[in-house]
């Protein structure tokens, strides 16, 4: 596939290796559309991915599932349906002219999850991992509660094994090539030379623009100085790539946000902990929030207004002990990131409030369990994960032009193009980033495989 590079970016016509789908980005997106392409033999599929040391935010992420009316579900009596995920989304989207990629996304979620156990990757559904807005419980997690590490790592095995795919590390896409506005390959970087691969298809899945401070000062000015929790590879390459070529952007101004980032140490508490009595209180030891009725990226625009842009979340053994098999609370505890307070006087102190207004601040709101000594506690602030604005995709993932046609050639999923969350990140609804990801990449993986790209 790869020959001396050629000196620039046009190569005056020549190219250096030719493969039938080129996949920009080796995350969730681009791995899942490579396995699925990969069903079909005759297809030659390349991922090229920017670097897997700096890595991807699917391999940092909590790795959960969300996808309506699996079989995992049904042997848990919970009642869900494609349909009622999409509704659920966009409920808390608003955003009802994204409802066909939505639909489209979950419906092919119950059958991606579960072909991802199939393939002997552990599957449960997480009984215990409420959120916000989820009607049901509807977030698969692997048994162990690993996070994504583990799925990527068993995604990308499997790529390995397969004998026409070539995941290729350290090789950042840099450019299309179009011909007349045809995309006809893509300009790869490798060891300091271009290389431009043909490709009869090329798939942009090289996730938002989170860590490009520009792109986010333009779009996301409105989120102050958020800690950033996602990978350093999320700079938005792919975005003007595309819009040179027609490529439409929607809903910038998203993003995936949590409230829930621990001061100091930048892991994050479990969204499960306000199902389970959890409290936050400002700086006086008051309460200013029904913790339930918001989901963790809503959550954190609330705590961007407090004072210092922070709130103690406080909790006690018995949502510790709901909530402690988590990767994200294992994280937690082993960065030392959550304190202890014997009693309320004790918890007065550290937290240097009026005992009384603290007391108040602890009341449960109507029909919630009061909390009981001894407790827990974490400092936490607003950070942004992901963003979820991105290119205009039909729900077969082809790139739409202004006019709504495919910018033929091209495709794109995850966070390169316009996410679920509407346009404001209080529309982000828990499991919206993989489903975008994966679910895209089912789709476009099997239409490629089915079609074999035009030939
Ligand atoms: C801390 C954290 C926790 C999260 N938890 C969840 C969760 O539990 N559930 C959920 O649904 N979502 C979660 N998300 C969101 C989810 O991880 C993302 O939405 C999802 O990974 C996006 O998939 P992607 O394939 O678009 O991008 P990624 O998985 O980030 O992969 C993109 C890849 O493209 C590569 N790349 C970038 N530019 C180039 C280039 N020019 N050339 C070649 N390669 C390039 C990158 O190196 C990267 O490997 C979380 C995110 C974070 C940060």
């Amino acid at each position: 596939m790869s020959s001396p590079g050629s000196p620039d970016r046009s190569g005056d016509g020549r190219w250096d290796g030719e493969v039938d789908v080129a996949v920009v980005g080796g995350g969730a997106c681009g791995v899942m559309t490579a396995l699925r392409a990969a069903r079909d033999p005759d297809l030659v599929v390349a991922v090229f991915e920017k670097s897997t040391r700096e890595g991807c935010n699917a391999a940092i992420s909590s790795g959960s599932l969300a996808a309506g009316g699996t079989r995992f579900q049904a042997a848990a009596g919970v009642d869900d349906s494609p349909q009622r995920h999409a509704d659920d989304i966009l409920r808390a989207s608003g955003d009802e002219e994204w409802r066909p990629v939505v639909e489209a996304l979950c419906a092919v979620a119950p059958e991606l999850v579960e072909w991802i156990a199939d393939t002997g990757y552990p599957i449960e559904v997480g009984m215990d991992m409420p959120r916000a807005g989820m009607s049901v419980p509807r977030l698969h997690s692997d048994v162990g509660r690993l996070g994504g590490g583990r799925l990527m790592r068993h995604l990308t095995t499997l790529l390995e094994a397969q004998p026409h795919v070539a995941y290729v590390d350290e090789a950042p896409v840099v450019d299309l090539v179009d011909d007349d506005g045809v995309v006809t390959g893509v300009v790869v970087e490798q060891n300091g030379t271009l290389q431009r691969i043909r490709a009869r298809a090329v798939v942009l899945a090289a996730d938002g623009f989170a860590n490009d401070p520009a792109l986010v000062r333009e779009h996301l000015a409105d989120l102050g100085t958020p800690f950033y929790g996602g990978v350093s590879t999320s700079t938005g390459d792919a975005l003007a790539w595309a819009v040179r070529l027609g490529g439409r952007l929607r809903n910038m101004g998203a993003g995936l946000r949590s409230g829930l980032v621990v001061l100091d140490h930048g892991t994050r508490v479990s969204p499960a902990l306000p199902f389970n009595g959890a409290v936050l209180l400002d700086v006086e030891g008051r309460r200013f929030v029904d913790e339930e009725s918001k989901g963790y990226s809503s959550m954190a625009a609330v705590l961007q207004q407090q004072p210092r842009e922070r709130a103690v979340m406080v909790w006690d053994a018995v949502a510790m002990a709901a909530t402690r098999n988590s990767e994200m609370m294992r994280d937690c505890l082993a960065a030392g990131a959550i304190r202890d307070a014997a009693t309320l006087p004790d918890l007065a102190h550290t937290l240097g409030v009026a005992e009384d207004t603290l007391a108040r601040g602890l009341e449960p709101l109507p029909g919630r369990r009061a909390l009981t000594a001894p407790f827990h506690l974490a400092w936490v602030t607003h950070g942004l994960l992901a963003t979820q604005g991105g290119l205009v995709v039909s729900p077969r993932g082809e790139v739409l032009d202004a006019a709504g046609r495919p910018v033929p050639g091209l495709y794109a999923g995850g966070g390169t193009a316009c996410g679920l969350a509407g346009p404001s990140s209080d529309g982000y609804s828990s499991g919206n980033g993989l489903l975008s990801a994966f679910g895209m990449g089912w789709i476009v993986g099997n239409a490629l495989a089915a079609a074999r790209v035009g030939t």
